[in-house]
């Protein structure tokens, strides 16, 4: 690198690896490789940068972010799909599908976070319902956004509806993308996000898995809704027909110690929400709609534009709803970033010179007793809910 090159960001807390430097770059000079924990970052080909400036200027994480259409304070709901089956599919509610299928039906395509190979958690186009379904359900990682923001305006520039899925950072980055696109038929969903884990991390995650119960994982959930929908408890599926149900990778990501360090430092822990609209878990629900939850998912849904307010209403018959207060559905992520654990450097300290089971047993994500509270949650609780005697 030459002392004048263009330094896109100081520090990895500055950068929530988006991708919109490297898609706005008129000289195509900007690569994003991963870090040791499997993180992207944007890096410059000296030979191709003209120092234009762009990328530095586009970057909304460090520059900050506009949402000039946005109404003073969300509109808040509470949401359940009417039907059963997409909401056991779905993390909470089923408001995200809600929206996706009416995009699908008017010939549009849906942007999420799917799957590529050994469950790398990657954006992915959809333009048909199977595609889609691999968006449902949280996916616990960082995911990979390759080329997705050309993709989506390619798309915008066809005339075709467009519907964009992903963290606020990712959906804060789009919008940067589209100065002179036309986002007529553009509608932007982003999550409450608590945080995005070290893809190497879940990928040696899978792999310790695979080598334990020596066979290959074939499905995967980060969150298997069968234990109802509070409860959180990964699910593995192994080709020798063997279904593993643990909280070690759970654990990991509450910690908050394996996140990218721009979480810490995360721009969108508010209610000025960089999308149309924004959905999470209703957590609280019980107290701020009674009556409503029945443990198998109830989606928060923000409404944050005019936009967003028309597909709700347009999408309104598929779903059951309830207005809600603010007050009533704010979390610690709403408010300000994951605090990151005091051991994260001496954890992957840890990590990269001895893998992963070597630090999920040192930093307790796997012991006896996390092995034995499972198995009181996975066995005894069921059966007294069986009983009558828990809820
Ligand atoms: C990393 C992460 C952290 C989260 N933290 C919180 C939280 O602190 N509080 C809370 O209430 N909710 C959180 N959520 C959101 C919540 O889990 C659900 O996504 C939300 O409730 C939507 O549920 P649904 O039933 O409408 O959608 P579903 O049908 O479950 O759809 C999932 C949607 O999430 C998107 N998605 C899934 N994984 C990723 C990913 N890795 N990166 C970007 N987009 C992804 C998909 O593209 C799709 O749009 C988090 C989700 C993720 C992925």
């Amino acid at each position: 690198m030459n002392s004048d090159s263009i330094k896109i960001f100081k520090n990895k807390q500055d950068c929530c690896g988006c991708t919109a430097c490297m898609t706005v770059c008129p000289k195509a000079a900007i690569k994003m490789n991963p870090d040791e924990k499997g993180f992207l970052y944007p890096e410059i080909d000296d030979a191709k940068c003209v120092k234009c400036g762009l990328c530095v200027k586009t970057c909304t994480f460090q520059n900050g972010y506009k949402t000039p259409d946005n109404f003073d304070t969300p509109l808040v709901y509470a949401v359940k799909h009417k039907k059963l089956e997409e909401r056991l599919t779905s993390r909470s509610g089923g408001m995200f599908i809600a929206a996706a299928d009416w995009i699908l039906e008017n010939g549009g395509v849906i942007y999420g976070a799917g799957y590529g190979d050994n469950f790398y958690v990657m954006h992915k186009r959809a333009d048909n319902k199977k595609d889609l379904f691999e968006f449902k359900g949280s996916k616990y990682v960082q995911s990979d956004m390759n080329t997705i923001f050309s993709q989506v305006i390619d798309d915008l520039k066809k005339d075709r509806y467009v519907l964009f899925s992903g963290t606020p950072c990712q959906t804060s980055g789009l919008y940067s993308c589209l100065k002179n696109v036309n986002t007529e038929k553009l509608y932007v969903c982003d999550l409450v996000c608590h945080g995005t884990p070290s893809p190497y991390a879940w990928r040696d995650y899978l792999e310790f898995s695979k080598k334990k119960y020596k066979s290959n994982v074939v499905k995967t959930d980060f969150r298997d809704k069968s234990f109802g929908w509070f409860t959180h408890i990964e699910s593995l599926w192994f080709e020798n027909g063997k279904k593993v149900s643990s909280e070690i990778y759970t654990k990991l990501f509450y910690m908050h110690i394996m996140f990218r360090p721009s979480c810490g430092n995360c721009k969108y822990t508010n209610t000025r929400r960089p999308s149309d609209f924004t959905i999470a878990d209703f957590w609280g629900i019980g107290k701020a709609v009674p009556g409503f939850n029945d443990n198998k998912g109830v989606s928060l849904v923000f409404l944050n534009t005019e936009k967003g307010k028309k597909l709700f209403e347009t999408v309104s018959d598929n779903i059951e709803y309830k207005p809600s207060r603010l007050e009533d559905c704010m979390q610690h992520n709403m408010k300000a970033p994951s605090v990151f654990s005091e051991s994260t450097d001496e954890f992957w300290k840890d990590y990269l010179a001895n893998g992963f089971g070597y630090v999920a047993k040192k930093y307790g994500a796997i012991s006896f007793k996390n092995e034995m509270r499972l198995r009181l949650k996975i066995y005894l609780k069921p059966l007294l809910i069986k009983m009558g005697l828990r809820k």
